[in-house]
């Protein structure tokens, strides 16, 4: 199975994608008793609902983790976002199906992300739709083929509690902008149609006889654009505001994302005057003057933590210290719209931190740290031995001091990986963390992180990559050869050189990988006088990388063919494999 080693290594399809093994049994822990009552509340708003915003707008919210919008036109009707899945879009268009029965004339995407564009062919089987979206959207729609997917499927489980009970005494309640993330779900199926009208800044049209602006907004993602309504006074902004803090930085493990450019994308659509607001989470506020102060208050948050935080880097704080100053001010820290359920202040601080000065905070006793196990060590010593190092940790947990308690077990972790008595301390301050929490976020993570200390819980890949095809067949078979580098395992050709190119004869394309003493080059089209050649329909390849298909049996069917030695084939196949998740303290 050497190839589809190989094909797993060199490919990420979409993004998290896990059966949500749940625990048969868990600690009991009851949340906080203030904490779950406002969890209900929040998971009120998200009960699953379509409803009239205005004439000809409505919303679907609580069939996934996004919404739906569908705006009515005189001959046609056009849809704003698709959901995650064909499931959860199937029946969002069932319920749109009950208002009305006139065909759908367009799709627009606000922006690239999973959860709003991978329903479309339910809503336009035959894929034969205009779709509108930003220049960039379909570039990053390829980038979900991500070389970062088994990370980012791990911490994605945790944050979005896919692995939690529901009901249970670990249970995912929400996820803070919607009631659960069904691309998360093995059993979904992906019908992703790509953008075919795309703008780069602005693009005023007409849609289903509906007058329909789109604008450029980058903020929550680079490509994202809101639409404006112009004889409905109806504003939908997309990702960039919804009823929650905004998910300045999310971590699950985000690029940095330009907070100054999102608070000012909204001050475009301040400056139009809306009546009402429709956002693609959480529901719809109307009102031409709780719009713009609802408005006016979510970018007046975003600018207070870039400015604040600014100010404090400048005077040498550290971002440990900023966050312990960088506080919302009472007027935005009370509003409805900015409560911390799903992006958080401190997060923020840290990520605009990092995203203008990086990981080094400035003082040099953080420049070349003591490894983790010497700093164990250390600790171990000043506490009087290991022992003595395990009841300061449980007394911490006593005393409710969460944090050092969870610290101070992964130190006593990192002295003795299989010492059960130190994950469980561990587990046991993680979840008191999380059960304090109405950050959705935090809480998924700390709760899941402390079932899998306890070995209750193990995240793995349990993708259906059939249910993905439709957006694999999309992603240019390039990509799959420019992934391969990042899987290289260094050790195993440090000492090779070696030259492969790869043929695609269905779409004339040829890609090459130079194996270089530890280092694998891409090469963008096929290289001169290469010592192996491997040849595949585009298709037969992705089947491949998919684990669809048998490579042994391709190979001998001559569906994938090869000029160059057998050996030199299996020797290159084996100098790659899927990143091996690493166990974790
Ligand atoms: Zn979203």
């Amino acid at each position: 199975m050497l190839l589809r080693t190989i094909a797993l290594a060199s490919t990420c399809l979409f993004l998290a994608c896990q059966q949500p093994q749940k625990p048969e049994e868990s600690a009991p822990v009851e949340l906080d008793s203030e904490v779950s009552a406002a969890l209900e509340r929040l998971s009120e708003e998200f009960r699953r609902e379509v409803y009239e915003v205005t004439d000809g707008v409505y919303q679907a919210v609580g069939f996934g983790i996004a919404n739906s919008i569908m705006v009515e036109g005189d001959e046609c009707v056009f849809i704003v976002d698709v959901m995650g899945s064909m499931e959860s879009a199937a029946e969002v268009k069932a319920e749109f199906g009950k208002i009305t029965q006139k065909p759908i004339g367009a799709l627009i995407y606000t922006h690239n992300h999973a959860d709003h564009v991978m329903g479309g062919l339910a809503f336009a089987p035959d894929g034969k739709v205009d779709v509108y979206a930003h220049d960039t959207t379909n570039y990053y729609i390829n980038r979900m083929a991500n070389v970062l997917r088994p990370v980012l499927r791990r911490r994605s489980a945790r944050m979005f509690g896919s692995y939690l009970r529901t009901p249970g005494p670990d249970r995912m309640d929400n996820v803070g902008l919607g009631p659960f993330v069904e691309t998360l779900d093995p059993d979904m199926t992906l019908g992703l149609i790509r953008p075919n009208k795309t703008f780069s800044d602005q693009l005023e049209t007409e849609i289903c006889g509906v007058k329909t602006e789109l604008v450029h907004a980058p903020g929550e993602t680079n490509d994202q654009l809101f639409v404006w309504l112009p004889e409905r006074g109806v504003l939908l902004p997309g990702d960039n505001i919804y009823k929650a803090f905004p998910n300045l930085y999310s971590i699950r493990g985000t690029l940095y994302r330009d907070v100054l450019a999102w608070a000012y994308s909204i001050d475009k659509m301040r400056a139009l005057r809306p009546t009402h607001l429709v956002p693609s989470h959480t529901r719809a506020i109307s009102g031409e003057k709780q719009v713009y102060e609802t408005l006016t208050a979510y970018r007046d948050a975003i600018q207070f933590v870039h400015d604040q935080t600014i100010r404090g880097i400048n005077q040498g704080l550290t971002p440990d210290e900023l966050v312990e100053v960088v506080k919302l001010p009472p007027h935005l820290a009370e509003h409805p719209f900015l409560q911390e359920v799903y992006g958080k202040v401190e997060w923020s601080v840290r990520g605009v931190f990092n995203g203008y000065l990086g990981w080094f905070d400035g003082d040099g006793a953080a420049l070349e740290p003591a490894n983790p196990d010497r700093r164990a060590e250390g600790m171990a010593s000043l506490a009087g031995g290991e022992e003595g190092l395990a009841r300061a940790a449980r007394r911490a947990v006593d005393q409710e001091q969460y944090e050092w308690a969870a610290e101070l077990a992964t130190h006593l972790i990192r002295l003795d990986p299989s010492s059960a008595k130190a994950k469980q301390i561990k587990a046991d301050a993680l979840r008191a963390l999380g059960r304090r929490q109405l950050n959705a976020n935090a809480r998924n993570y700390y709760l899941t992180q402390a079932l899998e200390l306890e070995g209750k819980v193990e995240i793995r890949d349990h993708t259906r990559p059939e249910n993905a095809l439709s957006f694999v067949a999309t992603v240019p078979i390039g990509r799959f050869v420019a992934a391969m580098p990042a899987n290289l395992i260094y050790e195993k050709s440090a000492n090779k050189d070696m030259l492969v190119g790869f043929r695609f004869p269905d779409v004339d394309e040829g890609y090459g990988i130079h194996i270089r003493r530890g280092v694998a080059e891409f090469k963008e089209s096929f290289p001169k006088n290469p010592d192996l050649t491997i040849t595949a329909d585009s298709a037969v390849w992705r089947e491949l990388v998919l684990g669809l298909r048998n490579p042994v049996k391709a190979f001998a069917s001559g569906d994938v063919r090869f000029d160059g030695s057998a050996l030199d084939l299996v020797g290159f196949l084996r100098l790659f494999k899927p990143a091996v998740d690493r166990p974790w303290h």
